[in-house]
């Protein structure tokens, strides 16, 4: 899908997470994909932790306003992440984007959420993601 590779490109210029990020919306569920598509305040941006000069880097806050942010702000190094690991923490992302960084009721974690959506489109947490905590935000 042609237009989904674009609509990466515009955010992201970093082609090998570029090609990452895209081919896990490739597989998505076309009602997630359009939900993220259509949304004019759904914007994706890369970082490097390491790079001193790029730490201006704005994020904004969830749980203000009505919608909730639908910013996902993606590590450069999932370019280079180990292919089931970086495939797991992208969809993982898009979850949180889709749900609005909330849970899916009123009671569940935003992170079993994402996680549980993640795993229903087929991307279950790789063992190998118990070594990178750190990756969580919370
Ligand atoms: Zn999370």
């Amino acid at each position: 899908m042609e237009y989904l590779s674009s609509f990466v490109a515009r955010f992201i210029q970093h082609s090998p997470l570029q090609e990452r990020i895209t081919a896990v919306l490739q597989t998505l569920p076309v009602e997630v994909v359009q939900d993220l598509l259509r949304d004019p305040r759904f914007t994706m941006a890369a970082y490097d932790p390491a790079d001193g000069s790029h730490t201006h880097f704005h994020i904004p806050l969830p749980g203000r306003g009505d919608a909730g942010s639908r910013m996902i702000a993606w590590k450069i190094s999932l370019a280079h992440a180990p292919l089931d690991f970086a495939n797991y923490v992208i969809a993982h992302e898009f979850a949180h984007a889709y749900l609005r960084n909330r849970g899916r009721t009123h009671d569940e974690d935003p992170e079993d959420a994402a996680d549980a959506l993640a795993a229903a489109w087929g991307y279950d947490k790789p063992r190998s993601a118990m070594r990178y905590t750190w990756w969580r935000r919370s």
